[in-house]
């Protein structure tokens, strides 16, 4: 067998077709196109107005057992199976990924374009600023964050009436509101729309938002794993003296405004979200929104191209959408709904066409399907109103081995025997871990097709135990796929088994009804999906939840902060954990993304660096060429 080269080598070796090629291949018109550049482009939303008497194409989640430092190779079975449905089969398929986050592409995760023969293209490019979604997210919470610390550093230092002239300045001898200030007007049930006929009474309460310090949920973030900004103190320059605040750094992916950007379905929906979002708990017990603080409307106009899904390919020329780029642990871990529509439509058949002409659209949900899957059923589908037809769960052998009891891997050192040799017993083991995965699949009536992405040193006869296990576990297929190494040609197998299993209809159903209470919402996801026996609030979860629930927050969907390396909340917890119960430190309430976000044991919403990051490897050589990104 010829040795695979590189991921990197293979996705330079290759050229990418022009992107306005592409768009012609699929159906978009020039006119729905920006470029950005000649490999990468925006699509217009418009093209869901034009496309929308069309019915859509079939809808696949890619899932994954629970991910070990081995990796499973979600993404790059995304990609292969898109390549296949696509380039050999003739069915016009869509890839749907996250746009990955420059934390852990400069850490230890390094990029997430695929791998091997499945990859997307220019990976630099996918890898790095794309075309400034995640800046562009960065700049509208950040813009929230200094808006509401100046807000209240001249709330503490003016006189009602003063704050409220500087609020509502007489331009031209005239006092006049901005528009945006008529919604808190509305907010605070005050039925005037002159500015000087405001009572003294009123006057406080519209000037004065009187934030809670303690109350304040809204970090600062920034793409780049920066542990020291974890907890900050701000304001220790002279000018803000006596007004210092300890607070905290998020990593960007994990801002609200992302969780938007996936969840929101259209421009004036973005709108209402961003402006939605709650930052803190104001004195009196009220939530204070960005609206509130004013800067609703200035955030949509920051993510307002950020909004258009970015359009580019796969090694072997598919389209892929790159959109949105939220983690799956520390948030709900799902590209957007909009390329997900976008991608539905252009795969879709008018009347009158042949059923065979549906093509697909392969959305993938960030690490195992106990959070990536979980979230898209329940967050993603609820707020999309889309129904998928299938998913498609992957694992390797070596990291079902490492489930089934395999040791930890030391880096820079040989892998273990165990993972390089036959070792049908640790395997099966191991095989629980995805036996869970397709029961809690089954629990939201979704078809599952299990994809075993093989690796050189797999054997037949682990290859088959899988399958066997799998299809006896409850799967409806199980297919071995060689992307990595052939690529679109190696899972075709697996693409034959995805059309065969969404042909009939499908059954989805929600988790949890969104009219329980929010503990038992969260303790339906740690029992039905984790395991658990049961949750244990901590005081400060207790208090959040109490007052969320009478802020009227307590219908909206729950996204779990969770390790991604357990079923349990403890990382070391491997293959299928049982008689643990669930700790819940905090929750935080994401009231524009719509849902409620418990924080689990000591999950970190910034990660760190470590010491030998993959930042090392990154140059450029001396054509101008970016090597080292993996
Ligand atoms: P995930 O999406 O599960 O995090 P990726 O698809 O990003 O995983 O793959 C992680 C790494 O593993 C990539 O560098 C990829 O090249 C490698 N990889 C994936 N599948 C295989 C395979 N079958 N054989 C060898 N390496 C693989």
């Amino acid at each position: 067998k010829e040795k695979v080269p590189s991921d990197i080598d293979i996705a330079m070796a290759q050229t990418p077709k022009p992107i306005t090629q592409l768009a012609h291949e699929i159906g978009v018109l020039p006119g729905e196109l920006e470029s950005y550049g000649a490999y990468k482009a925006k699509v217009d939303l418009s093209v869901l107005e034009r496309l929308a008497h069309r019915k859509d194409g079939k809808y696949i989640l890619v899932s994954g057992i629970t991910p070990t430092p081995l990796g499973e190779g979600k993404s790059t079975t995304t990609i292969g199976l898109a390549q296949a449905l696509g380039a050999h089969m003739d069915r016009l398929t869509f890839a749907c990924v996250r746009q990955p986050s420059q934390g852990p592409t400069f850490g230890i995760k390094g990029g997430a374009a695929g791998g091997g023969y499945s990859q997307v293209i220019p990976m630099d490019e996918f890898n790095l600023h794309l075309t400034g979604d995640i800046h562009a997210v960065t700049a509208a919470n950040n813009l929230l964050a200094a808006a509401l610390d100046a807000r209240m550093l001249h709330e503490a230092t003016q006189s009602d009436k003063a704050l409220y002239s500087r609020l509502v300045p007489t331009k031209k001898g005239k006092r006049e509101f901005a528009p945006l200030m008529f919604k808190r007007l509305k907010k605070l049930g005050i039925d005037k729309t002159n500015p000087n006929e405001l009572t003294p009474e009123e006057i406080t309460r519209f000037a004065r938002l009187d934030v809670d310090p303690e109350t304040i949920t809204w970090n600062r973030v920034i793409d780049v794993n920066d542990r020291f900004l974890r907890k900050i103190t701000i304001g220790q320059n002279p000018t803000e003296q006596g007004h210092e605040r300890v607070t905290g750094y998020d990593i960007s992916v994990a801002s609200e405004c992302m969780a938007v950007l996936a969840l929101t379905t259209g421009l004036q929906d973005m709108r209402e979200r961003l402006g939605a979002m709650v930052v803190a708990t104001s004195k009196r017990g009220e939530p204070i929104t960005a609206d509130d603080v004013g800067c609703g409307g200035a955030l949509a106009v920051l993510m307002k191209d950020a909004i258009k899904p970015n359009l580019m390919q796969t090694l072997e020329g598919t389209p892929v959408f790159v959109h949105a780029g939220p983690f799956a642990n520390i948030a709900h871990g799902n590209s957007s709904i909009l390329a997900d529509r976008v991608a539905l439509k252009l795969a879709g058949t008018e009347e009158g066409d042949e059923a065979e002409r549906v093509g697909y659209v392969l959305t993938e949900g960030g690490f195992g399907a106990d959070m990536g899957m979980e979230k898209f059923c329940n967050i993603k589908c609820r707020v999309s109103g889309l129904t998928p037809d299938a998913v498609v769960i992957v694992a390797t052998t070596r990291a079902l081995k490492m489930h089934g009891g395999g040791p930890d891997v030391t880096p820079g050192k040989p892998l273990h025997d165990t993972y390089t040799k036959e070792d049908l017993v640790t395997l099966e083991e191991g095989c629980k871990n995805l036996v869970r995965h397709i029961e809690n699949s089954r629990k939201f009536g979704l078809k599952v097709i299990v994809a075993v992405n093989q690796f050189a040193t797999d054997t037949s006869a682990e290859l088959d135990l899988i399958r066997q296990k799998a299809l006896s576990g409850g799967a409806d297929a199980a297919v071995v796929s060689n992307h990595w190494a052939e690529g679109g040609a190696g899972a075709k197998a697996l693409a034959e088994a995805v059309v065969a299993t969404c042909e009939g209809p499908s059954d989805f159903k929600f988790l949890y009804d969104l009219n329980l209470p929010i503990e038992k919402k969260i303790e339906i996801i740690c029992k039905e999906i984790y395991g658990a026996d049961g949750i244990t609030l901590s005081e400060q979860a207790q208090k959040q939840i109490n007052t969320y629930a009478h802020q009227g927050f307590g219908g909206l969907p729950i996204c779990m902060a969770k390790t991604q390396y357990s079923f349990s909340h403890d990382p070391k917890l491997k293959n299928v954990a049982s008689g643990f119960t669930v700790p819940i430190r905090s929750v935080r309430l994401s009231a524009g993304a719509g849902f409620l976000y418990p924080i689990l044991g000591d999950m970190q919403t910034m990660p760190g660096l470590g010491t030998r990051p993959g930042f090392w490897e990154v140059d450029l050589d001396p054509t101008g060429k970016v090597v080292g990104l993996f």
